[in-house]
């Protein structure tokens, strides 16, 4: 016996798959996050094509701004916010922490600050020079309310590898709270003319990273990794 007819009156709205359009972006949502992040720009030739590829692999990124140069182009600092990434706080004179007073390192971060803040950021974290700390980094990145940014993953791009040895060379050692450092810019120490390699490793780390059950976004405000010894002397090009 069928039960009575008003149960059978299901509006045909109910059977439609719900939200359809959205089951694609949901898993991404929900997947945990692994930093690209890129050092030493912006960069004229190369950031726009670091910004292109990461925008054709709809993944978010964090860019450690050098403050003088995003000061002299604040129209990347401002593209970079503008495609949901993240702008932070480099330096603004690439010098080691050890090789500078605390005077003279609250100085370069106070005025990378303001540099920062006219092309419209507002930076959360810092990420020193080649990741060396001074005993003082600690406590002026606190008094700045910056928090020190390190990575998990480096890729050396500034040597100039090819994008697939890159990649090799991170394998499968990437998970959910990675910080992978590349470069969209050639600071001192680069080995290589050029960051076509980074640009082309974007989207190949970005597949990785998905195959990975992780999703690139920005770093997490909160540093991931505060190691104030800091390893300086293996730490070239950074
Ligand atoms: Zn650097």
């Amino acid at each position: 016996m069928s039960g009575p007819a008003t149960n059978r009156i299901i509006p045909e709205t109910v059977l439609e798959p719900p939200r359809q359009s959205s089951s694609v972006e949901e898993p991404r949502e929900a997947a945990p996050g692994v930093a690209m992040t890129f050092d030493d720009g912006p960069d004229p030739i190369w950031t726009p094509l670091v910004l292109r590829a990461l925008e054709e692999a709809e993944a978010r990124a964090t860019f450690f701004a050098v403050a003088p140069l995003a000061r002299r182009y604040p129209g990347l600092i401002r593209s970079a916010l503008g495609n949901g990434h993240r702008v932070e706080l480099h330096c603004s004179r690439h010098v080691r922490h050890t090789e500078m007073t605390r005077d003279e390192v609250e100085q370069d971060a106070r005025a990378g600050l303001r540099d920062l803040a006219e092309a419209c950021a507002s930076p959360t974290l810092w990420r020193p020079p080649w990741g060396v700390c001074a005993p003082w980094t600690q406590e002026v990145a606190a008094d700045m309310g910056l928090g020190l940014a390190f990575w998990t993953e480096d890729t050396h791009d500034w040597r100039g590898d090819a994008a697939g040895e890159m990649l090799d060379g991170i394998g499968d050692d990437i998970g959910p709270g990675s910080v992978v450092l590349m470069h969209d810019g050639l600071g001192p120490g680069a080995r290589r003319k050029g960051c076509e390699q980074t640009v082309a490793l974007v989207g190949k780390l970005s597949r990785r990273i998905r195959e990975l059950g992780c999703e690139p976004r920005p770093m997490s405000p909160i540093p991931h990794v505060t190691d104030v010894t800091g390893g300086a002397d293996s730490l070239e090009g950074k």
